[in-house]
């Protein structure tokens, strides 16, 4: 028996030096790697039960903080394969128009009407390819690194900068951006001060062509969709060439593709309109929401500092400063600078400028 134990315990030992447990005979000692854990976590659980600041919502972002992580880096990787997903379906709308709706048009309409088509097809289609390009390649703006004079409302925890006014950090471009919108995986890019107005044009003009082809092949559509249900029927229709088959394919696929795009977008289309009258941008929105509801029960208003009506905040939003620019910077491709650096907000001069339009 004696010789049994002797064997197991030296047994024992061998097992718990090999998991570094016990690393020297007779001291009972914690793994530097389980040791440094350990008092990590103890800092991390006594720094959140001690912080004055800690509330339900940081212990809820410290528990979520590996979810997130996870999230923004499938999110900036799955912006590349979502930017050739849009080239790519609409490079497959453009051809089957070219190839199947347009030789329909040219052979059946009157005159005016093939015009129509040529220019405002061509028209549309100029002015989304231009602005998704814009959208996504140009930069959103971010706050400057090295100390400066802007006026600034908080110091960004990630960056380690001050930011000023509308600024937030985007987590998966990982820095600030300046008027911070979203960050849309449909341009792989932030949408922020310098992208804006690319962005909420590129939405517009996607939502008109979408529903423009979706009008402009409806009966097309239709005329394909009873020639694929008739050739199940019995007894079966005069058999169509393997061009027909693939033409009529294609017209089920563009109106199916482009009539879905159109209420999906067209509804978030509508949503940012909303918020450019308001004054607001998305990240704002839940912001202004809090505090209004907050100053509510306070009895008091909230006003939104960045609202100057209506009409002057598309004013502002578009760049528009005297009348031709509803020509030359709407709805022609127009590549100039919005209002101010993003850096400050002086909104009544903003005011008084597009107010004398
Ligand atoms: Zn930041
Ligand atoms: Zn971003």
């Amino acid at each position: 028996m004696r010789s049994w134990s002797w064997f197991l315990s030296r047994v024992m030992r061998l097992f718990l030096r090999w998991f570094r447990l016990c690393p020297r005979r007779g001291r009972r000692k914690r793994p530097s790697r389980i040791r440094d854990l350990w008092n990590y976590g103890t800092l991390l659980l006594k720094s959140l039960h001690y912080n004055v600041l800690t509330n339900s919502d940081t212990v809820l972002d410290c528990v979520f903080e590996p979810i997130y992580w996870l999230v923004d880096n499938m999110t900036r990787w799955f912006g590349v394969v979502f930017v050739s997903l849009v080239i790519l379906l609409t490079s497959s709308v453009v051809i089957i128009v070219y190839l199947c709706v347009l030789p329909i048009i040219f052979s059946t309409y009157p005159v005016h009407w093939i015009l129509w088509h040529l220019c405002y097809g061509h028209w549309n289609l100029l002015m989304l390819v231009y602005h998704y390009y814009k959208a996504t390649t140009t930069c959103p703006g971010s706050p400057p690194q090295e100390k400066s004079e802007i006026p600034t409302v908080t110091i960004c925890k990630k960056c380690i900068v001050p930011k000023p006014a509308r600024t937030h950090h985007c987590s998966i471009c990982n820095r600030c951006i300046l008027k911070m919108d979203h960050h849309c995986p449909w341009l792989n890019n932030c949408v922020g001060h310098f992208n804006h107005r690319y962005f909420f044009s590129f939405c517009l003009f996607m939502t008109m062509a979408c529903i423009y082809c979706s009008i402009s092949a409806k009966d097309m559509f239709l005329d394909a969709y009873n020639a694929i249900e008739s050739s199940y029927q019995t007894p079966p229709p005069p058999a169509f060439t393997h061009q027909e088959r693939m033409v009529h394919k294609s017209l089920v696929y563009l109106w199916v593709l482009t009539s879905s795009v159109a209420v999906a977008l067209g509804a978030l289309t509508l949503w940012h309109a909303v918020l450019i009258t308001r004054g607001e941008t998305s990240v704002e929105r839940h912001i202004n929401r809090k505090e209004r509801k907050r100053l509510r029960l306070k009895g008091k208003v909230f006003r939104n500092p960045y609202h100057h009506g209506k009409m002057n905040n598309w004013k502002i939003f578009l760049g528009v400063e005297k009348q031709s620019d509803w020509l030359t910077r709407v709805l022609l491709p127009s590549g100039h600078l919005p209002h101010g650096d993003g850096l400050t907000w002086d909104g009544p001069s903003h005011r008084i400028n597009t107010m004398a339009i």
